[in-house]
């Protein structure tokens, strides 16, 4: 059975062990390097992605992680954890690290402070019926690279992409209880 790593520095991971687990996979806590070992896939949770990123070097996590994800790991990554995944970002704290491997640009907390958070049903490219989709000061996506497949988008924004095996969503697909999203990556996850 697939391995599915959730990073625990931060942010939703019962939720994402759960919705795994409700696709058929299992899960394990990372929080070291030497638990990236023998994973199939990765899930990056929301939080904060600037204490992500100082967790990861804290952790010494952050150069292993880019080598994983370098040699193919693949990676969820939802609200925050899109922005790690990003090349380039907008937005962000000067100093601010992200892991990289989507050839997109990200900006963060995108839909403005007045709309903190939001809802709304989104059609996603493979999934049959809308996807409630849950945004926290969410990032979207500005720019995409043409290795990029642009899976949703929200008023015009991608808001879930895929380039290969890295997959990132500027909701949280974790806190509505709908394993589609989670399905659908841990398929592709176990097939590598
Ligand atoms: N605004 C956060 C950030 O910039 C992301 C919010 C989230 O993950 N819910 O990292």
């Amino acid at each position: 059975e697939a391995m599915i790593g959730v990073l625990a520095l931060q942010g939703d991971v019962a939720e994402h062990a759960r919705l795994i687990g409700r696709a058929g996979g299992e899960t394990r806590p990372v929080r070291r390097a030497r638990e990236l070992t023998g994973l199939a896939g990765l899930i990056i949770p929301g939080g904060e992605s600037t204490t992500i990123g100082k967790l990861l070097v804290v952790f010494e996590l952050y150069d292993e992680l880019r080598a994983a994800i370098k040699d193919g790991l693949p990676v969820l990554g939802t609200c925050a954890g899109m922005i790690m995944l990003a090349d380039r970002i907008v937005g962000g704290t000067e100093d601010q690290r992200t892991l990289g491997g989507i050839d997109m640009v990200t900006r963060r907390n995108a839909f403005g402070r007045q709309v903190d958070s939001f809802e709304a049903d989104l059609d996603v490219r493979g999934l049959d019926d809308p996807f409630r989709a849950v945004f926290i000061r969410a990032p979207w996506v500005e720019r995409v690279g043409p290795g990029v497949e642009v899976l949703a988008s929200y008023q015009g924004h991608p808001v879930a992409v895929r380039q290969g095996n890295l997959w990132a969503t500027s909701f949280h697909p974790e806190l509505t209880g709908d394993p589609r999203l989670h399905a659908a990556f841990l398929s592709a996850a176990a097939v590598q």
